[in-house]
């Protein structure tokens, strides 16, 4: 499955031309929208993308020059040219009429060609606005009749927007010029040039301070029978009066004749960047829906297009993934969990001494945690195992946190020992055994402190997430998930830790998700690849145990990490990248 990159959120006209080329090519994968042009060709240079697209040229608004020269800068090769008629509506909340709207959110492009639209909006400013797709999303956001935006039909349908005018567009032939590129090592099948299609390319050049250095240059291409499609210039900056120029040309950088240009070009002029060919466009714009036929004396119809919106009962309404879409960042003293980074928790199963709690927090500090875990309750299997320090233990805890600089985490076992611990650590842990004592969880709920809520070990994903809605419903949203493996027919190890609860867990709900492998598999050695992949897999963290003298761990010793253990899965990490979609931070 290819991954194909644009700049923008859903609904983006970017998008949409994407979703075109996938279409026509037979590509089957899906679409990431990233925040800028940089991080997009940024993904696709370090082979994290598969394809992307990139606005260059508007009819109305001219040639998009930081995207020639990012395609230059990243070595990009271009692969096809699609030209999108676009065909910008005015979009408002359900029950807003044109005479409501006092702003418009609009790509400044857009907002360039619909001037004289928006001349005729009385009462209205436009506000320019990152893309199309952010602007539909902050109408339905904002819910005010008074802010409406301009973006494609389709953005109506996916935010839940009507159609307030249609049509937008002052000119009905507006158009914007894409280029589908790719990595120049990418070898996704697919993007081949098409057997029969024209060829085109495009070059960035300089030349000389001298009077006719251009009309040398052009007249290369010319004597070559070469035929320039576009050019434009701008100023070299820090060389004087140069100037630097983009060209389009028909023709492909393989004909003898080109190629013979080219050398001709590059001793002609002072440096020339090729940035490659690509299959040209034929015939007229696509991306007109069927059946519009845009006219110039159109007035603004009042049309209503009724949103996708699919009421289903939930047990976990306000964890589920759709009241939230951007994900929860919790945020514990400095330290945000479900950010885009990938966080460590770490301590000892049970605090046990001053010595060992202040070591070891000291200890995983300076070796990358964030936070500071320890039990000071610990719910054991026989009554006659080591049942925690209680609250001296939190003492320490509260201690050890203050000395390292580590906000602390512990779990209450009790709904009596949750307001005293709410004083002393920075968040509850809910232990597995205790995942569904749902007068616990309503405590936690109430008590004004983030939540670790652990998956019980006989517990489904969705009773996870039912859990989880618990303390919501009192009012805390600030709950992550953590996945410590289930009870299968598996005994080679402690739990079965089910990495797959990850994805489905992230799709089903905003809730940041953590790992905690130590409980999932029970073994030290095996605690080190799992870290790996929950990183891989796409968890915003993990939980570890982590044990001055784990032989010596007076509860969990199999599975206590070293010090050195540690630091040995601290630079894994380093080495896995974060998944490519959390890298979207889709404009928050
Ligand atoms: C713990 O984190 O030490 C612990 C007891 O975990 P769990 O509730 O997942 O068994
Ligand atoms: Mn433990």
């Amino acid at each position: 499955m290819a991954i194909a990159v644009y700049q923008g959120v859903d609904g983006a006209y970017s998008q949409l031309v994407l979703e075109h080329f996938m279409r026509e090519r037979g590509i089957a994968g899906s679409t990431l929208g990233v925040p800028s042009y940089r991080e997009l060709v940024t993904l696709l240079s370090s082979l994290r993308g598969d394809f992307g697209v990139i606005p260059i040229e508007n009819a109305i608004g001219g040639t998009v020059r930081e995207a020639y020269d990012l395609i230059g800068e990243f070595e990009l090769s271009p692969v096809a040219e699609i030209l999108w008629r676009v065909d910008h509506r005015l979009l408002g909340v359900r029950g807003a009429t044109l005479r409501d709207v006092r702003e418009v959110l609009a790509h400044p492009l857009v907002i360039a060609e619909c001037g004289k639209f928006l001349a005729g909006l009385e009462h209205a400013r436009a506000i320019p606005c990152e893309d199309t797709g952010v602007a539909a999303r902050e109408v339905a956001r904002g819910g005010s009749p008074e802010i409406a935006a301009l973006a494609p039909p389709s953005a109506a349908t996916l935010y839940g927007l009507i159609e307030l005018a249609a049509h937008c567009a002052d000119h009905p032939a507006t158009y914007t010029r894409f280029l589908i590129v790719r990595p120049k090592h990418g070898s996704l099948p697919g993007l081949a040039r098409a057997s029969d299609a024209r060829r085109k390319t495009s070059l960035i050049f300089a030349v000389e301070e001298r009077t006719g250095s251009l009309a040398r240059c052009l007249s290369i291409l010319a004597e070559s029978g070469i035929n320039g499609d576009k050019l434009e210039s701008k100023p070299y900056l820090g060389h004087g009066a140069e100037r630097i120029f983009y060209i389009d040309f028909d023709g492909d950088v393989d004909d003898s004749a080109v190629a013979a240009a080219l050398a001709n070009l590059r001793s002609a002029c002072k440096s020339l960047a090729v940035l490659g060919s690509y299959d040209a466009h034929v015939g007229e714009p696509v991306g007109t829906p069927a059946g519009v036929t845009p006219s110039l004396e159109r007035v603004p119809e009042h049309r209503v297009v009724e949103p996708i919106i699919v009421q289903v009962e939930s047990p976990f309404p306000r964890v589920a993934r759709p009241s939230k879409p951007h994900g929860t960042v919790l945020r514990v003293g400095n330290v945000r969990i479900g950010d885009g980074e990938f966080v460590i928790i770490a301590g000892p199963c049970s605090i046990e001494s001053r010595e060992q709690i202040l070591e070891t927090a000291r200890e995983v500090a300076a070796r990358g945690a964030i936070m500071l875990r320890g039990g000071a309750f610990k719910p054991r299997t026989s009554p006659y195992a080591f049942q925690g320090l209680g609250w001296e233990g939190v003492t320490l805890l509260a201690e050890a946190g203050r000395a390292s600089g580590l906000p602390t985490v512990s779990e209450v076992m009790t709904v009596d020992q949750v307001s005293r611990m709410a004083e002393h650590v920075d968040v509850l842990q809910i232990g597995a055994r205790n995942m569904q004592n749902f007068d616990l969880l309503k405590a936690v709920g109430r008590a004004g402190r983030p939540v670790l809520l652990k998956r019980g070990f006989s517990a489904t994903i969705d009773e996870l997430l039912a859990a989880a809605e618990y303390i919501l419903a009192e009012g805390n949203p600030n709950v992550m998930l953590c996945e410590r493996g289930i009870r299968t027919f598996e005994s080679a190890t402690r739990n079965t830790l089910d990495l797959s609860a990850v994805p489905v867990l992230r799709e089903r709900s905003h809730l940041p998700v953590l790992v905690d492998p130590s409980h999932g598999v029970g073994v030290r050695r095996w605690i080190r690849p799992l870290c790996r992949a929950a990183k891989a897999v796409g968890a915003h963290g993990l939980l570890v145990e982590v044990h001055p003298n784990p032989p010596e761990a007076k509860s969990d010793k199999d599975q206590a990490l070293t010090f050195a253990d540690f630091s040995e899965i601290v630079e894994d990490l380093a080495q896995i990248p974060i998944p490519l979609a959390d890298l979207v931070r889709a404009g928050e």
